[in-house]
This record gives C-alpha cells, sequence and structure tokens, in this order.
C-alpha cells in the first residue's frame, strides 16, 4: 500500500530507520503531493506537476502556524525526539518562506529541546539557491538525494520537472559542507541497481565528496511496477564498494 499524504503540519515522532525517534514537519500544503521530481519509487504515488505551475494559488501552511505546531508539541512531547525533520508531501525546500521557518524552528529547538538534532530529507533540486543553500547548513543534517550517476538514468528514475538538471544539483551538492547523501537503490527493468549507474554514480560522489553516503531500498509499495527490492547482501556489496573509494557510508 501506498503512503496516505499527511494532513497536518506535525506528524509523528515515527521510528525513522535512519534517523531513529523522528519528528516530522511537514510544510507542504496538506494532503497535496508538492514535488518537482515524480521517481518511480515514491511512497506517496505519482506526482501532479500541475501543482507546480501554479505556486502562487497554493495555500502553503503559514510561517507563523508551523512554528505554532512546532513549539506546542515540542513543549508537551516526552521523551523529546532524538530528531526533527523536515520531510513530508514532496520536497520541503519548495515552501516560499522555507529560510524563515528553519530558523525559526532552530530557535524553538534550542530554547524546548536542546538535545534534538535538525535534519531535512531533500531532492537537492533547490541547491543551487544561496537562501536555500544557507538555510540547508544550519540544519544539523542535510540528507540530499542522489539515486543516479548521469542525466539519462536521472530522467529516467526521478522523473523531474522540465528544467531540472543533474548537473545543477552536482554543483549545488559539492558546495554544501558536510552533506549526507540518501540512495534509493531498486532492482527491476527500471531499476538504479545496475553496474553502468553504480560506477557513474561513484564518479558523482567523488566529485562531491560528502560526509556520509546512506544506501538504502525499498520498504513500501511503490506506484511503478517494475521495481523491487535489493537484499541485504546486495545493500552490502554498494557499501564495499563505497569502502574501497574510501566514501564513508552506511546501509539501511
Ligand atoms: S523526491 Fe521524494 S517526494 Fe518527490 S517524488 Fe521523489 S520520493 Fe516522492
Amino acid at each position: 500500500m501506498l503512503l496516505k499524504l499527511q494532513e497536518n503540519i506535525i506528524y509523528g515522532p515515527i521510528q525513522s530507520r535512519r534517523l531513529g525517534r523522528s519528528l516530522g514537519i511537514n510544510i507542504l500544503p496538506p494532503s497535496i503531493k508538492y514535488c518537482n521530481f515524480n521517481c518511480l519509487y515514491c511512497q506517496y504515488g505519482w506526482t501532479d506537476f500541475h501543482w507546480l505551475k501554479n505556486k502562487k494559488q497554493m495555500s502553503f501552511p503559514e510561517t507563523k502556524k508551523i512554528l505554532e505546531a512546532v513549539e506546542r508539541t515540542l513543549t508537551s512531547l516526552n521523551p523529546k525526539p532524538a530528531y526533527i525533520t523536515f520531510s513530508g508531501n514532496g520536497e520541503p525546500t519548495l515552501h516560499p518562506n522555507f529560510h524563515e521557518i528553519v530558523n525559526g524552528v532552530i530557535r524553538l529547538r534550542n530554547t524546548l529541546s536542546p538535545a534534538s538534532k535538525t535534519a531535512i530529507l531533500s531532492n537537492s533540486t533547490t541547491v543551487l539557491n544561496p537562501d536555500i543553500q544557507k538555510a540547508l547548513s544550519n540544519l544539523d543534517s542535510r540528507i540530499m538525494k542522489l539515486d543516479t550517476g548521469s542525466q539519462r538514468m536521472f530522467l529516467k528514475y526521478n522523473r523531474p520537472a522540465k528544467g531540472v538538471k543533474l548537473h545543477s544539483i552536482l554543483k549545488g551538492l559539492k558546495q554544501l559542507q558536510n552533506v549526507t547523501i540518501q540512495t534509493l537503490f531498486t532492482k527491476g527493468a527500471d531499476g538504479n541497481y545496475s553496474k553502468e549507474n553504480l560506477n557513474d554514480w561513484i564518479q558523482k560522489l567523488k566529485f562531491i565528496s560528502p560526509q556520509t553516503v546512506q544506501i538504502y531500498t525499498l520498504d513500501r509499495d511503490t506506484p511503478s511496477r517494475s521495481l523491487c527490492s535489493l537484499s541485504q547482501e546486495e545493500l552490502a556489496d554498494i557499501n564495499s564498494l563505497l569502502k574501497k573509494e574510501k566514501i564513508a557510508s552506511e546501509y539501511f
């Protein structure tokens, strides 16, 4: 079953494979998938790009409402979460007030839950925007998507909106300090687990020089019927390839 879209700003805390006990913040419109990718494996199903064209008409949650919701939750939550994570119904950096929201959430974390870390799960498409790059740098952890190593495979697997280019993403990721790369591998006719993609992807990782790479596979249904999960052995093989290249990584 695909995952139901978030109806609210706050969700969880959930037990995340990669972050532990994580409080999710969805700053995108409720019950709408708002993303500039249409990944074959997206847990929320296919993207309707027509929402992107109507950005001015979209009702994004207001900064004040988001910060009030975070404040209420952090005040009442016990125990506090290990992570406060921007994620939710698509790509969080597409909110028009992303920078302001990040700074507000960090201020609340500092006073109400100082031991929690702040993080984002992002598809990396806006990373070249200086304002977004600055906001990302203020977070404790930037977990940025890079599933493929060539424009051809990128178009096929992540199916971006018009104008999104892999080379711009790579340039932006290289500029970010201490970046964590997240890569979801799948097998099957349209999967990215091929020798060719692995070689291309490793070359791009060498260019970016990430702090670490998170490798994982499916744990939910996918909109595309042509994908399947990797085994733990296959994930471990990819991890070993990165170790040989002296790139820090973990698999889940
Ligand atoms: S970037 Fe994330 S939300 Fe967007 S389509 Fe891909 S998996 Fe779904």
